[in-house]
């Protein structure tokens, strides 16, 4: 079973932010999910396929390896496509990097110790380039539902970290560049570059006094939406409880809200929501293993009736005289699925001008949201001009 450190460079925003987060989450057992072992499976994939691409691996052994690893659940074109856009962006870079420094090399599945300003910390970074000047790491992320940023990221500060502590004594490194790759967002790249002079005063001021309250749990709560999605403890959290409840003890004066008010009560909440959902996650499977929660019983859901067995139902309907054809319906697999058997790219070039993105229906966001407004007045524009 892999270890895992007590403060992990992925629970670093978590920690960092929330020192008592750490050691309140050993309390719960760590659970995975479908997308994390879609990830590992990726991630698997990727590894293989840049150590190809990198040379390190024959044609014959990449062939093989990758035949077993297609075996599993979650390979698909679409897996293998992501993984050839990463080993192709991992030799590029690796090429770049040698054009100015003869010496360069790349190490994958890069074990990093953090552990001289974190305690018992390390981590393992998808890739490092190494160099004179710019030490580069490059963490590839699978998931396409939360874009991931590298502009301040503490995980992959800390993964430059331990980096930097390994190779700094073999080459002389100013600055650590951390790129995001994130393929199935359109190929969205995020980099960041960080002095190595920011970084050391980052991990000596920030990291090292936070990383020891953490280490002893201590310090002070630190409930907030980004902070909290993630934890184990969330939903039983007290402090993320007494946040939420705390928020509406002082009511607006007014007899009606105005829509500035509505605005802040909006902003002020906005963890309320996934935290009323963690509310009824923990009462349900309590209810559920057995226990009583006073006020609540669990009952059953709704359903919609369903053919018991299809081949059944088809005989059963052509002996009534029905005929076969009159039961089945053609229809199109997702644009999704497409990708998924044939490879996004091939897809692309095949559908060209046929795939098309609707304009979506405006949502409300935060302002600090990246995605450009929608200006009403401009769409009004464009409709005229059509
Ligand atoms: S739920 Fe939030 S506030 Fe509570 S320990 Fe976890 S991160 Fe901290």
């Amino acid at each position: 079973m892999a270890k895992h450190a007590l403060l992990s460079a992925s629970g670093a925003h978590r920690w960092l932010e929330c020192t008592p987060s750490a050691l309140l989450e050993l309390q719960f057992p760590q659970s995975t999910s479908e997308y994390a072992e879609e990830g590992t499976a990726a991630h698997e994939l990727c590894e293989l396929t840049a150590r190809y691409f990198l040379g390190e691996v024959s044609e014959m052994d990449f062939e093989n390896r990758r035949d077993e690893l297609a075996k599993g659940h979650y390979y698909n074109a679409e897996m293998q496509e992501c993984a050839n856009d990463y080993a192709r962006f991992v030799t590029e870079k690796t090429k770049a990097a040698q054009e100015s420094c003869e010496d360069a090399f790349t190490e994958l599945e890069v074990r990093v110790d953090f552990s001289k300003y974190v305690k018992d910390g390390f981590g393992t970074g998808d890739c490092i380039i190494v160099a004179d000047k710019v030490l580069e790491i490059v963490d590839f992320k699978y998931g396409k539902g939360v874009r991931v940023e590298a502009t301040g990221n503490p995980q992959m500060r800390l993964y430059a970290l331990g980096a930097l502590l390994k190779y700094n004594t073999l080459f002389d490194i100013d600055s650590v560049r951390m790129t995001i790759f994130q393929p199935r967002l359109s190929g969205v790249q995020s980099s960041d570059e960080i002095t190595v002079k920011e970084l050391l005063e980052w991990a000596e001021k920030y990291v090292k006094p936070r990383a020891k309250l953490a280490y002893k749990g201590e310090g002070e709560f630190a409930p907030s939406e980004e902070v909290c999605k993630f934890c184990r403890a969330k939903a039983q959290c007290k402090a993320r409880a007494d946040k939420n409840l705390k928020l509406f003890d002082e009511a607006p004066d007014a007899m009606l809200l105005t829509p500035e008010e509505a605005g802040a009560i909006l902003e002020k909440a906005a963890d309320i929501q996934a935290w009323l959902t963690d509310l009824e996650g923990l009462v349900s499977s309590t209810l559920l293993s057995g226990q009583p929660v006073t006020g609540w019983k669990m009952v059953e859901g709704r359903s919609n009736r369903k053919f018991a067995d299809e081949l059944k139902v088809v005989e059963a309907m052509k002996s009534a005289g029905y005929d076969e054809s009159l039961l089945y319906e053609r229809k199109l697999i997702t644009l999704t699925q497409m990708e998924k058997d044939f490879g996004k790219k091939a897809v692309a070039e095949t559908l060209g001008e046929l795939i098309v993105k609707p304009q979506g229906k405006p949502t409300l966001a935060p302002a600090k949201d990246k995605r450009p407004e929608f200006k009403p007045e401009e769409q009004l524009l464009a409709e005229f001009d059509k």
